[in-house]
């Protein structure tokens, strides 16, 4: 079942009705929290950002869930493993920007940098995945992820939300591993099977077009959906977004492997009416041509997939260098430099460019 409900606006008072009413019908918190568990509730945050950005989730649907779960009687933690290679005062410092520090206070929870981690054997292929603890230990593990375009992914959700209990460095190293979109995309359902979700949430109420995860524009959607399969709540908000969800990887990938059935999806609640102009793709060329790529050989994948560019105004602070996996970038003369026969094209650096001067050239123009 997915819930979805109709939110036009961050007032912390309308979204706290709106998740309230959004739960209803998969059983309300109480379904998911009993007293005395320990719930960790886990936000987008990509890095530090303020919540206007809609780079991160909006700390107004964190609070609203993080009160619900205190008050059915959980010892909440609300924390994120976020990107590249920053310290415990950086990540600190992220909690508070994101104003995850501030809603958890007052709902009653803590939050936590989650630094620590374990390692994993993921069931499908084996693979040795670090992850954090205290995402691995709770007994009640809540998704909060925000509706975003992704230029590698296409979209990221609730499913590709969960890339995040894997700790900073991790991230960039698990795409050196996996560095063709198809293993990639397979190894976050991966991921997902491991970390089963009690209940996901999407904060679709401002989302994210063009170049996203982090340097695309917010978009009014409107929207909050739930549902305790991640697979069919994305499914949900891509078609709310105003695309076709069997064109996003992850959902073609799902159906594929079975964890997802869109035909059977039992849809509850109000949904918007559908976009005049459906949300900017991640590349204006081509930024669904990932799906395509997918179902292609895998040498072909290689030729024609989206490439990164540094913009002119890149300041040559390095970041992009020190979040690169393969060690493509360098930095000369005061910017950044791409060794294109290095780049797996993973657009980590694009993510974590503070400046947003990393773009996507499509091969196709
Ligand atoms: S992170 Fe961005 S601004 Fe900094 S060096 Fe890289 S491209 Fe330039
Ligand atoms: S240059 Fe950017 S896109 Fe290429 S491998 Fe490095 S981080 Fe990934």
């Amino acid at each position: 079942m997915v819930s979805q409900i109709v939110c036009t606006t961050y007032e912390e008072k309308a979204v706290c009705a709106a998740v309230e009413n959004l739960l209803k019908p998969l059983g309300g918190m109480e379904a998911f929290v009993k007293p005395g568990q320990r719930v960790f509730i886990k936000p987008n945050m990509l890095g530090a950002g303020h919540p206007d950005d809609a780079k991160t989730t909006h700390p107004a649907v964190v609070y609203a869930l993080a009160k619900m779960a205190v008050q059915a009687g959980g010892d909440v933690l609300v924390g994120d493993c976020p990107g590249g290679d920053i310290s415990e005062g950086s990540a600190r410092r992220a909690l508070e920007m994101c104003g995850f520090e501030d809603a958890a206070r007052r709902a009653g929870a803590r939050t936590v940098v989650c630094h620590r981690h374990r390692t994993v054997r993921l069931p499908r292929t084996g693979f040795a995945m670090e992850t954090s603890v205290e995402m691995l230990d709770c007994d009640v593990f809540i998704n909060v992820a925000k509706a975003k375009t992704h230029t590698y992914a296409a979209y990221t959700g609730a499913v590709k939300n969960l890339y995040g209990v894997i700790p900073g460095t991790f991230k960039a190293a698990y795409h050196a591993t996996h560095p063709i979109a198809l293993d990639f995309i397979n190894f976050v359902l991966d991921i997902a099977q491991q970390m089963r979700p009690a209940l996901n949430v999407i904060d679709g109420i401002v989302g994210m077009e063009g170049p996203g995860p982090s340097a695309g524009l917010p978009r009014e959607l409107g929207m909050l959906v739930a549902s305790t399969n991640p697979h069919e709540a994305d499914w949900v908000m891509i078609a709310h977004m105003g695309w076709q969800p069997m064109q996003v990887p992850s959902i073609a990938l799902a159906t594929q492997r079975g964890l997802l059935n869109a035909d059977a999806i039992e849809l509850v609640g109000e949904g918007i009416a559908a976009l005049e102009r459906p949300f900017e793709r991640p590349c204006r060329k081509d930024g669904m041509g990932n799906f395509i790529r997918l179902v292609l050989p895998k040498g072909v994948q290689r030729r024609i997939r989206l490439r990164p560019v540094v913009g002119k105004n890149c300041v040559g602070c390095g970041v992009c260098a020190r979040s690169c996996p393969v060690e493509a970038i360098a930095v000369q003369g005061g910017r950044a430099r791409i060794d294109p026969e290095k780049c797996i094209c993973c657009f980590c650096c694009q993510e974590l460019c503070p400046k947003k001067e990393i773009k996507a050239r499509s091969r196709f123009g």
